[in-house]
């Protein structure tokens, strides 16, 4: 008797948690963190549907916060398996499950303070879900497997790491199940990426599967060409350095980061740009991108012919700057003339893009660049929207810089491309298709364009519903 549960991202796009049931066995494919509203994420995040400390392994696709961002809670309520990830993901989820840790608690000290000056205000402190010591408990807890090497992560369960290509590291797994004389392939996409990406190489196939837990993002949407963003991009930079203004692209620190430096790396070598400042003004960016820069290994073949063969970075060119002190981050206000600044959040919610934003949305000589999802509720989305007034730090400002939307730069596979993904697989073995980790809408047009390519069954797992395997 095999089963697989999801406990997350089920017909919703954060806080994967996957747990596959065989034998005496139970393993959890992703302890994602939920985001969205407040109170409703908090709730989910706290409460872990089943007893962490009966899971026996776990395993990582990759480092994003939705998917790794709650193994600490995991620790926390007792789990003292293994957790196995590519060196890479191993890497980048420390880092981000240390910075989710530190923000969660600054937030918890700051209403604290707030609280303590206005005793009329109602709130109420919400203790963090889990601090730096926590993370580094979780951290302890993973184990790095090479790309393609088996291996047994319980009795009769073997995992493999196939490249997924959606960010460093990141893996589609592939576990080989034997229970008594039943034998199951169950692959699981993670995030699934997109063919062409800068840095990382394409999505490996998995061509034999029983079955494949498949994600669903943009199952309804078309991206894109990747080569005309690159265009799109130099085209911005121009424009804007005509007009003297400055570029601001708020911009995720690990991955979206790391491919805009790529980019103008190659813009700027290639004269398609002039040679302006561009800074990368965040800490955890310039720690996400040494660990981009350490693990080689993960790069195509491309980038090691251009970059790594040469003793060369892709991340280092030498209009570019990596400003890790406050200090250095308000020099930047004293630079004249025309650059390009990278700073995080991505979708505007907090972190150093506020102070550019403060100092630079209301000069029409200014470009704002958007270059990623931007949730609804977040200034990112009220930039995107172009509305007229935006609220910074709860003070108004007109918005009068150009916002350019840029939606090539996807990490996640569109609908045709999960298609020519899934459909190469044999479909004669192929039970059934199991999609996660996007809305209903999504998932329905995905479902029928995999029906369409000769997929036989599709069906979205539902929260909580375990599914015979
Ligand atoms: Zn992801």
């Amino acid at each position: 008797m095999m089963t697989l549960t999801s406990y997350g991202a089920a017909q919703e796009v954060t806080g994967s948690k996957h747990l596959l049931e065989v034998g005496g066995s139970r393993i959890l494919i992703d302890c994602g963190m939920f985001q969205g509203r407040r109170k409703e994420s908090r709730a989910k995040n706290e409460d872990m549907p089943f007893d962490p400390a009966t899971v026996t392994a776990c395993i990582n696709t990759h480092g994003h916060l939705d998917h790794c961002g709650a193994y600490p809670v995991l620790v926390k309520r007792g789990f003292r398996g293994l957790i196995w990830a590519t060196a890479a993901t191993v890497d980048v989820a420390q880092l981000v499950m240390a910075d989710a840790a530190r923000i969660q608690v600054a937030d918890a000290r700051y209403l604290e303070r707030v609280l303590s000056q206005n005793p009329r205000d109602r709130r109420e402190v919400v203790p963090p879900l889990y601090d730096e010591e926590d993370a580094a408990q979780a951290t302890g807890l993973f184990r790095p497997v090479a790309y393609r090497q088996p291996v047994e992560i319980a009795p009769g369960v073997t995992a493999t790491f196939l490249e997924a290509g959606h960010i460093l590291g990141s893996a589609v797994v592939r576990l080989d199940v034997v229970d008594g004389d039943q034998r199951r392939t169950i692959v699981f996409t993670g995030d699934l990426g997109r063919r062409n990406t800068p840095i990382l190489r394409d999505p490996d196939a998995a061509p034999d599967a029983d079955w494949l837990v498949c994600e669903s993002t943009y199952g309804n949407r078309l991206h894109d060409d990747l080569a005309f963003a690159q265009e799109e991009l130099a085209a911005v930079v121009r424009d804007t350095v005509a007009k003297g203004g400055r570029v601001l692209i708020p911009a995720f620190a690990v991955g979206r980061t790391q491919e805009l430096v790529w980019h103008l790396h190659q813009l700027n070598e290639s004269g398609r740009i002039p040679a302006i400042p561009v800074y990368v003004d965040s800490p955890m960016a310039t720690r996400a991108t040494g660990i981009f820069t350490k693990h080689t290994e993960c790069y195509d073949e491309e980038t090691v012919r251009r970059f790594v063969d040469h003793g060369e970075s892709p991340f280092r060119f030498g209009a570019l700057k990596f400003t890790a002190s406050a200090e250095d981050s308000k020099k930047l206000n004293d630079v004249r003339g025309p650059c390009i600044v990278i700073a995080s959040s991505g979708m505007c919610e907090a972190g150093r893009i506020l102070h550019h934003l403060v100092r630079d949305v209301g000069d029409p000589r200014n470009t704002i660049l958007v270059v990623g999802f931007m949730a609804e509720h977040t200034l990112g989305r009220a930039l995107a929207d172009r509305r007229p007034e935006v609220r910074i730090f709860g003070e108004p400002h007109r918005l009068e810089a150009r916002v350019k939307i840029l939606n090539a730069f996807s990490a996640h596979a569109d609908r045709n491309e999960i298609g020519a993904w899934v459909a190469p697989m044999d479909q004669a073995r192929l039970k059934g298709v199991l999609l996660v980790h996007g809305e209903p809408v999504a998932q329905a047009s995905l479902g029928d364009h995999l029906r369409s390519l000769g997929v036989r069954r599709v069906e979205s797992l539902v929260a909580g519903r375990s599914v015979s395997l």
